[in-house]
């Protein structure tokens, strides 16, 4: 698979290049401020971009789809519930002091089919609790035994946005955002699909379910409690 991240300041909100190192088709997820970096990886790589696929709708994970979208004009996926937040775009980088462009419209809602690129295929689940349509995608191989998307310990690649980081877990406190229902999806959705599958934040660095499910201190608190 073919893997490229980049951060810019201020969010340092991680943008990804995801890739088949056969037909080298790829896809882009969460294009945000960094954006630039991502087009050059996608140069350098000699990718054929088919999908700009987004974890959820907070402004530092969008602010790039408009460009990403004049560069390559495919379509654009977010789950049906974070709409609203896509459509608030200008007046979230209005809290945060930035002007925003409009995103384009979203092509297409996550639904059960995966997206295929290549050998590949990307599928989303709904994690909501960081905001209402948040999604983890589960990016693998197709077409080989244990080795299926989202199959349990099948060690899929997890884009899971701002659900889960290392060693944390995604704020509550923007709207939409409830933390039962965040740690719900971290423990229930997250977790079953294995502990080999490899996470990638959408904020600093990757991790795994299985460090996470043993070394968490929220998830061990809310599993205590629980
Ligand atoms: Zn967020
Ligand atoms: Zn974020």
């Amino acid at each position: 698979m073919i893997l490229e991240v980049r951060a810019v300041a201020p969010f340092y909100k991680n943008g990804f290049v995801v890739g088949c190192e056969r037909t080298r088709e790829a896809v882009l997820i969460d294009p945000g401020d960094e954006v630039d970096e991502l087009l050059g990886a996608v140069r350098d790589l000699d990718v054929d971009v088919q999908a700009v696929l987004l974890t959820h709708a907070h402004i530092d994970h969008i602010t790039g789809v408009a460009a990403a979208k004049d560069a390559f004009d495919v379509p654009v996926y977010l789950h049906r519930d974070d709409l609203f937040l896509y459509e608030m775009a200008v007046q979230q980088g209005a809290m945060f002091g930035f002007k925003v462009r409009q995103p384009p419209p979203v092509d297409e809602f996550y639904g059960a089919e995966p997206f295929a690129f290549g050998d590949y295929a990307a599928r989303a689940y709904h994690t909501p609790g960081h905001c209402p349509g948040g999604v983890c995608l589960a990016i693998g191989k197709t077409g080989q035994p244990g080795s299926g998307i989202g199959d349990r310990g099948s060690g899929s690649h997890l884009f899971v946005g701002d659900t889960l980081f290392a060693g944390s877990i995604g704020r509550t406190d923007l709207p939409g955002g409830d933390y039962n229902v965040l740690l719900r999806s971290i423990t229930e959705v997250l977790f079953p699909l294995g502990d080999a599958s490899i996470v990638h934040p959408g904020h600093g660095p990757d991790t795994t379910i299985g460090r996470e499910r043993t070394t968490n201190p929220f998830v061990l608190e809310y599993l205590r409690s629980g």
